[in-house]
């Protein structure tokens, strides 16, 4: 299974999971253009795109993604949040229940971010396993078990942060904000920790902040607590993941 990275940052998050046969798409933060592009025009083979909340990195396209008739699901609080004037409406998910689309069971969780109603996913699929994407968090309350590959969240350093308060980069308000929304590596690293990853083989840090975070410091250290490989989620690049190493 291929993954295709068409944006992670602030700015824009869409990430394609494809085959020959089937996609799916989390996230509606670039434009449907975009995403054909990805899937070669095939878009016919997307079971659907899931949004994990309403900021519009996340959700700014999704009416685009329903005129081209793709299903796009999230909680019924995103739902609400996001102003879709044609007639076609996304659907809102039961979170804890496993729903199936094509080859792809989705579970959507709670997640802790300001907003209605954020969600993460588990996405299971009989070539990738199970996989976990979290973003938008400041942390996860819940564990998950026969994890293979894992999406998450690695927006800043705490040290980099405070350094960027005292130099004036970032305001108090701003610091106070990102500490109430995001994931710190510092987050992560626990939440890992928290975690069986002893059938893991990808890990995948999505939604870095350009000012407060260090792309080769998250990578290393990481690497170094989890013996995975990691990956920094970037546009434009595309990784196979599959259940097993190789
Ligand atoms: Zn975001
Ligand atoms: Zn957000």
């Amino acid at each position: 299974m291929k993954l295709s990275i068409l944006g992670s940052s602030s700015s824009s998050n869409c990430y394609v999971l494809h085959n020959d046969k089937e996609a799916l798409i989390i996230e509606a933060g670039v434009t449907i253009q975009n995403v054909k592009q990805a899937l070669d025009f095939k878009i016919s083979k997307v079971v659907g795109c899931f949004v994990t909340h309403e900021h519009s990195d996340h959700s700014k396209y999704v009416e685009q993604y329903l005129k081209a008739s793709i299903d796009v699901m999230s909680s019924k609080g995103t739902i609400d949040n996001i102003v879709i004037k044609g007639n076609r409406k996304p659907l809102a998910i039961d979170k804890y229940k496993t729903l199936q689309y094509g080859g792809f069971k989705v579970y959507a969780f709670d997640t802790q971010h300001d907003c209605q109603e954020p969600i993460g996913f588990l996405i299971n699929h009989e070539e990738i396993g199970t996989l976990l994407f979290a973003t938008d968090t400041y942390y996860l309350k819940h564990t998950f078990s026969n994890l293979t590959n894992i999406m998450i969240e690695c927006n800043y350093s705490n040290s980099i942060l405070d350094e960027n308060v005292k130099n004036g980069t970032v305001n108090y308000m701003r610091r106070k904000r990102v500490k109430q929304s995001h994931m710190s590596l510092q987050t992560l690293k626990q939440t890992l920790q928290a975690n069986d990853l002893s059938k893991v083989n990808n890990i995948i840090l999505l939604h870095l902040s350009k000012e407060n975070g260090d792309e080769n410091l998250f990578k290393d250290e990481i690497e170094k607590l989890t013996g995975c490989k990691v990956t920094i989620a970037k546009k434009g690049i595309e990784i196979i993941i599959n259940k097993t190493p190789f």
